[in-house]
């Protein structure tokens, strides 16, 4: 059944790539990346468990399909990676109710980190192997990491563009949430104590 206002019972030809007897393959009308390809039944079911298992079939041969037609497209560039993905629900993402397979390229760089793909929908859960993923979200963001993605960097790296230069560099590493105030304030009361005022 066409729905008038699903966007894709009315897709146009021109970003209509592949057609097959039960599905379609088109061109994504907002890429996330270029070469970024859609599967679709040409019924209009909402998700991937409405769709019969001759669709769901199609669909999954038509991600080789996919592939070849991004290849083709993207030539000379070649796609180092690829997402492939299904939101089903708007809990899951799913913004458009006519059942769509995502086919994305993926290219080195692309994203500062780019482990662990589609766990990356619940961002803060997404990467298991970077440490503390599991506790990130109560856990304080540390100031300083390291690397090239170093929180801190891109406020000391103009500093360092303008500099002649470079007096001090000093770099901490500790698992323990350091307190200096504390620690200097204890200090001079126990020096106090040690040399109490003479004329009293
Ligand atoms: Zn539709």
């Amino acid at each position: 059944m066409r729905i008038l206002d699903c966007p894709f019972c009315r897709v146009g030809a021109d970003r209509t790539f592949h057609e097959g007897p039960l599905t379609l393959a088109l061109w994504d009308a907002f890429p996330v990346s270029p070469g970024h390809a859609l599967l679709i039944p040409r019924r209009n079911v909402a998700t991937w468990f409405e769709a019969t298992p001759a669709e769901q079939s199609e669909l999954t041969t038509s991600i080789a399909i996919a592939r070849d037609a991004i290849l083709r497209r993207l030539h000379p560039q070649v796609p180092d990676g690829f997402n492939i993905g299904i939101n089903v629900g708007a809990a899951g993402g799913q913004t458009v109710f006519h059942l769509h397979v995502h086919v994305i390229p993926r290219f080195k760089g692309d994203v500062p980190d780019p482990r662990d793909g589609v766990r990356h929908v619940i961002p803060a859960r997404a990467n298991y192997l970077r440490d503390g993923a599991a506790t990130e979200a109560q856990a304080p963001r540390a100031l300083a990491t390291g690397g090239t993605d170093d929180p801190f960097l891109r406020h000391v790296r103009p500093l360092f563009a303008r500099a002649t230069d470079v007096a001090i560099i000093a770099a901490f590493v500790t698992g323990q949430r350091p307190q200096p105030l504390a620690v200097a304030r204890r200090r001079r009361a126990r020096t106090r104590h040690a040399h109490p005022p003479r004329d009293r």
